[in-house]
């Protein structure tokens, strides 16, 4: 989905053209509980074609904040997130000092501009646009947002410049998504029971084999079905069974778990948990982070591990250990299974779409804004509440990878003194996120950028 930034001086009236553009035909607001103070972006829909609008108006939230500051702010902001810049200029004003260094500004971003004389309103004003040109951003779109004169015109410009697709309905979207197979890798050290889970998801031995072209013969794809859903599961153990390998030389075990985890949707992590986390499970966990994979740490062997204690206390003792073990992977949900024994199958599979379905959501940017801003407000950072520490101007989730089955959100800060939101600091802000919005086994992309 292409983004839209709306930007320029005060009161030359981004908020009522951004009003107009979500307000146009069947507009869904995005952040309804956001509407009054920091309402920030929506979508603007005219028929199948749609794009995010942002408003960055309400960035920096008071108006005490110095003009200047400000304006770069804008700017910083379009520069990231937006694919075109409108740059909304005032024809009862002309053009002022504050433009013109805006207008630099933007020129220097390299994003298409789209010059917008607002308050077009009468037929004398918008003699007062052809001023404007000579800002070097062309003739400029003469728009009254208050009166809607224009707007059409804007929109199909933009659709235009953008090359804005008709988009899918959202269901269509998810219906195709969830049909393709979810590519599972299943990974993890030599004899934690990789194949037995495959042959037990299988219910038989392997029934459908088949090599991916273009891919090394690091593992086998197999597919099935699972309560009627469609699974890709990439087999890093498959092949050793085929090549006869001998268990304990598996020299090239933690590339074929690499290759594995790049082409997943989401990461079985297989865990011996009777046999206890080892070198080589840590390390093809740190491979699952470093690759930003949604994960489910399947304790596997679980009839092995303590099988004399109470069935709650084997369960606290296994979360105990493996969630201490396993802190860096502390977003994946765990389930014990034991393989051998078909044991807790269906409950993977439930985990396994509960994953999916959670991924889908997204929390909106004016719930968001609100919260990391309370939150900073009652649980300042490191340098607690001294002039030095970072002050946070807005916060966006951007998701880069869009059609793909389990999305990775990804938060973007931008700050000021951006270097003092220490990684420490970013992933309590998650861990806040993560209460509104849960998204088991996802892992959060954290992120600032921001003057320093
Ligand atoms: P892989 O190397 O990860 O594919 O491991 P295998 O599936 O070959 O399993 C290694 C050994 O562990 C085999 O002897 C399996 O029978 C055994 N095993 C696998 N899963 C379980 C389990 O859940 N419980 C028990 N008791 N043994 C298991």
């Amino acid at each position: 989905r292409k983004t839209v930034a709306i930007v320029g001086r005060p009161n030359v009236g981004k908020s009522a053209l951004f009003n107009r553009l979500a307000g146009m035909n069947i507009s869904i607001v995005h952040d309804l509980a956001g509407v009054t103070r920091d309402r920030i972006t929506a979508e603007c829909r005219r028929g199948p074609q749609v794009f995010n609008i942002m408003d960055t108006g309400g960035i920096g939230a008071n108006t005490e904040d110095v003009l200047t500051e400000q304006v770069q702010v804008e700017a910083a902001i379009a520069l990231d997130v937006a694919d075109l810049l409108l740059f909304v200029v005032d024809v009862t004003a002309g053009i002022t000092t504050i433009d013109e260094s805006l207008a630099l500004i933007l020129r220097r971003t390299k994003k298409p501009v789209l010059l917008v004389a607002n308050k077009a309103d009468s037929e004398k004003r918008r003699m007062g646009t052809a001023e404007f040109t000579r800002m070097g951003f062309g003739d400029p779109a003469e728009v009254s947002a208050v009166h809607g004169h224009g707007i059409n015109d804007l929109v199909t410009t933009i659709v235009e410049t953008l090359d804005i697709a008709e988009e899918e309905p959202e269901d269509e979207q998810e219906k195709r998504r969830n049909a393709r197979p979810l590519k599972l890798a299943i990974v993890g050290r030599p004899n934690a029971g990789k194949s037995s889970l495959v042959n037990a998801i299988l219910g038989q031995e392997r029934a459908i084999v088949s090599d991916v072209p273009g891919t090394t013969r690091d593992s086998l794809d197999v597919f099935c079905t699972f309560n009627g859903k469609n699974y890709q599961l990439i087999d890093t153990a498959g092949i050793r069974k085929q090549a006869k390998v001998d268990d304990q030389v598996e020299i090239f075990s933690i590339q074929r778990s690499y290759q594995a985890i790049k082409r997943a949707d989401l990461c079985l992590l297989v865990i011996d948990c009777a046999g206890g986390a080892k070198m080589q499970d840590r390390k093809v966990a740190q491979m699952i982070v470093e690759e930003n994979k949604p994960c489910i740490l399947v304790m596997n062997k679980f009839d092995l591990f303590h099988p004399h204690a109470k069935q709650k206390d084997r369960i606290e003792e296994l979360t105990e250990v493996m969630r201490r073990e396993f802190f860096f992977l502390s977003y994946a949900p765990l389930i014990a299974t034991s393989a051998k024994n078909s044991e807790n199958i269906g409950k993977l599979f439930v985990q396994i779409e509960n994953v999916r379905k959670g991924a889908q959501g997204r929390i909106g940017t004016g719930v968001l804004n609100r919260l990391m801003h309370e939150t900073i407000e009652n649980t300042p950072g490191p340098l607690g509440r001294s002039p030095q520490t970072f002050k946070l101007l807005y916060v966006t989730q951007v998701n880069e990878t869009e059609d793909v089955a389990i999305p990775v959100p990804h938060f973007v800060m931008f700050a000021n003194r951006a270097a003092k939101m220490t990684e420490g600091y970013l992933r309590f802000l998650e861990s806040v996120i993560r209460k509104e919005w849960p998204a088991p086994g996802v892992p959060f992309r954290m992120s600032v950028r921001g003057k320093q």
